[in-house]
């Protein structure tokens, strides 16, 4: 499903944010991953969705080679991996089923499509009645199960969640949680970067930690001590 090869990535003249990186994601795996501030969790994450170019190495994502890849293929393979961020990137004006709804008018999907399909993602995150509300009506966990919505709506077969817990409290941060795994049970590939280690903990998932730009462990059933 995903597959890097000695992928290395740097800015600038500076040293590398990522230095040769190999990591092997099987379909419908959940994976945790872990390490400090700066360490390129994010360059990564720009990698996979093709923000960013790696300086050297292989990558690729549901059988398609990033090294091939051209411009006019990238917003295909964006609707093949899912993102949602720690600040949950709403749009403010539009109610819930807005939100969730837009992710499909742009790529043209019809009315009656639209209303058949936003019911059920809405379902799938638990925010069921909730249709009506603005973003700010609503709580942060509950924010951020919209924004998960509005990134499965298009049944992506990967979903990278990036903090996605970084501004909640821990209850809702566990809400966010058990919808990834529902998710994931559903057979998407999820992607998690968090620093909460009690999350890492009892997820009891596969861990890859990464530190100065190289992956220092990667195991399954692992536990993470900072
Ligand atoms: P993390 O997500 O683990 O905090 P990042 O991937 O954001 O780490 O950063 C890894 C390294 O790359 C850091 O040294 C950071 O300063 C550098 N970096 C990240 N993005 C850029 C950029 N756009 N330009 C230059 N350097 C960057």
């Amino acid at each position: 499903m995903i597959l890097l090869d000695r992928v290395t990535k740097k800015y600038n003249r500076s040293g590398p944010a990522l230095e040769r990186i190999s990591l092997h994601v099987e379909p419908k795996e959940f994976v945790i991953i872990v390490g400090p501030s700066g360490a390129g969790k994010s360059t990564l994450l720009k990698l996979l969705t093709r923000e960013e170019k790696p300086t050297s190495g292989k990558i690729i994502v549901g059988g398609i080679d990033y090294e091939t890849l051209k411009d006019k293929e990238i917003p295909l393979l964006r609707r093949k991996i899912g993102v949602v961020f720690q600040d949950f990137k709403l749009l403010p004006n539009k109610t819930v089923w807005e939100n969730v709804a837009f992710a499909l008018e742009i790529v043209g999907m019809g009315n009656k499509e639209i209303d058949h399909t936003v019911p059920r993602v809405l379902d799938i995150v638990g925010l069921k009645g909730k249709e009506k509300r603005m973003p700010r009506e609503l709580s942060g966990g509950e924010r951020q199960r919209v924004a998960i919505a509005r990134a499965i709506v298009r049944q992506p077969r990967i979903l990278i969640a990036d903090e996605p817990t970084g501004n909640l409290d821990p209850k809702h941060a566990w809400d966010v949680i058990r919808v990834l795994e529902k998710i994931n049970r559903f057979g998407t590939t999820v992607l998690l970067t968090t620093h909460n280690q009690e999350i890492v903990n009892k997820l009891k998932r596969r861990v890859i930690t990464i530190q100065d730009g190289t992956v220092v462990s990667d195991r399954a059933n692992a536990e993470y001590h900072a």
